[in-house]
């Protein structure tokens, strides 16, 4: 059965749905080029990095790790702990801003260049298919072929490769909260670690679906970051673009019988991985790829005209107009994203290698007895070093007569440990003002650091406590 030709897209209409909401599925056409090659490398460099990340091992442990259960988080050799975490916000904030910086500089390189979806769609899954399936062609005509055992053996071949490549995955992810020894525990025995089985079952599911069948629709309809972009993205952008002045009117004839330089090849159109042509102008499912631009410079080279005629370049200059580096929103997202770098900077610095937190214990805030008005802590320390460190525990600007008990001064804490200790403090009704503020301080033993924390000694009003004392004289 011949293959069935190659439809043009429309712009008024996602190519990927047809009219009665069926999906129609894309063979993208293989493009050869720079941006071809210098996608291949830098996707693959990713990968390499996202793989490499939880086997490194910095400071005795891997360069990131997520120990959720042992609520210790390692980053390139720093240990956070759970109260470190309002660090996060302002690191991913600035992230956030980073991306708009960028996006709104240069397009879409983070859906063409480095989004996971299509680092592993491009450069893994569909360098699997290419190799059983063969080419668009042939994969066009494969799937319109009817079912022969020819056709059935290379479903489950590469059915089989995508499901391993799959369930590789969501064990990544794993090693990142884990570690690798901890994901080889899961796997020898499932029903032990029943939460990580099943995540590694349903996640490996969900990708085999996403990577086999759903592909570039989760750019079109699901993800939000593709919206989001159209308002990031102004006319002085840098985008893929098709110079309509150049190349219209389309044809094949020489530019000279009056016909632009698109000879109407529909390359370009055939590489898109998104399924849209490139020549009706920007739109939303286009994510930057440049496929088309390595497919029409082919092209063009061949036909020994200059290349570029589709290329990087923002709307303005497409059109002929200049186009500004700087103005407003790049301004605006440079000044938050350096807002956000400097507060994650300053939060970083902050970080100890030790933690802790005073609470009041469950029950009454405060005890008021003959002599004395009473409050009881829990100190929580937490070690975040991996050697045990020896730590040394003061309360400062207490009013006189406070007595301390329930803790020994030095406390040697395990290496990522904790410890929690009864803190008593009981201040004689005699001196008793109200409640007040003190500081309880933490200092390393070696004198590397301390750490300090305001509480508040709680108990009734002063004037109360008079007043009960005169009605009741002890
Ligand atoms: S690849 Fe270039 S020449 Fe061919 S249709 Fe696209 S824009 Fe025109
Ligand atoms: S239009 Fe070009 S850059 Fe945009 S998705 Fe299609 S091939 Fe990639």
């Amino acid at each position: 059965m011949p293959a069935p030709l190659l439809e043009l897209p429309s712009r008024e209409s996602v190519t990927t749905i047809r009219a009665d909401g069926s999906r129609r599925f894309l063979f993208p056409a293989d493009a050869r080029g720079r941006f071809t090659l210098a996608r291949l490398v830098v996707g693959w460099m990713l990968l390499a990095v996202v793989v490499a990340l939880p086997l490194l091992r910095l400071n005795g442990y891997p360069a990131v790790m997520l120990d959720v259960a042992g609520r210790r988080f390692h980053f390139f050799g720093l240990t956070l702990a759970d109260q470190d975490l309002w660090l996060l916000f302002f690191v991913i904030t600035g992230l956030g801003f980073s991306l708009f910086f960028v996006t709104s500089l240069l397009g879409r390189v983070w859906c063409g260049w480095t989004c996971p979806q299509t680092v592993l769609l491009d450069q893994v899954f569909r360098r699997i298919e290419r190799l059983i399936d063969g080419d668009a062609v042939a994969r066009r005509a494969l799937a319109a072929a009817p079912r022969a055992p020819g056709k059935v053996a290379r479903r489950v071949l590469k059915h089989a490769l995508f499901l391993l490549v799959a369930a590789f995955l969501p064990c990544l992810i794993l090693a990142y909260f884990v570690s690798w020894p901890g994901v080889g525990a899961v796997l020898q025995a499932p029903a032990d670690h029943p939460v990580a089985g099943v995540f590694v079952v349903a996640a490996t599911g969900v990708l085999w679906f996403n990577f086999a069948w759903f592909r570039e629709q989760l750019c079109i309809v699901i993800c939000p970051y593709g919206r989001i972009q159209s308002a990031l993205i102004d006319d002085h952008s840098l985008v893929i673009g098709y110079d309509a002045k150049r190349g219209e009117p389309r044809g094949h004839a020489h530019p000279g019988a009056g016909f632009g330089d698109c000879v109407d090849c529909v390359r370009c159109v055939a590489v898109c991985p998104t399924g849209i042509d490139i020549r009706q102008g920007l739109q939303m499912e286009c994510i930057g790829c440049a496929a088309c631009v390595d497919a029409c410079d082919e092209v063009m080279t061949k036909l020994h005209r200059p290349t570029g005629l589709i290329r990087h370049a923002s709307q303005n200059a497409l059109a002929g107009r200049r186009t500004r580096w700087v103005r407003p929103r790049t301004v605006v997202y440079f000044g938050l994203l350096l807002v956000g770098a400097s507060v994650a900077a300053w939060a970083v610095s902050t970080v100890k290698p030790a933690a802790f937190l005073v609470t009041h214990m469950i029950g009454a805030p405060y005890i008021v007895d003959d002599t004395t008005v009473r409050n009881q802590f829990f100190v929580r320390l937490v070690n975040k070093l991996n050697s045990p460190v020896r730590l040394v525990l003061h309360v400062n600007a207490a009013p006189a007569g406070l007595r301390q008990s329930g803790f020994a001064d030095a406390v040697e804490v395990a290496p990522l440990g904790e410890v929690v200790l009864p803190l008593i403090l009981q201040q004689p009704r005699a001196g008793y003002t109200g409640p007040f503020l003190f500081e309880v301080r933490v200092d390393d033993a070696a004198g590397t650091f301390h750490l300090a924390r305001q509480v508040e000694f709680l108990g009734p009003e002063a004037q109360l406590l008079r007043e009960d004392s005169a009605a009741s004289p002890r």
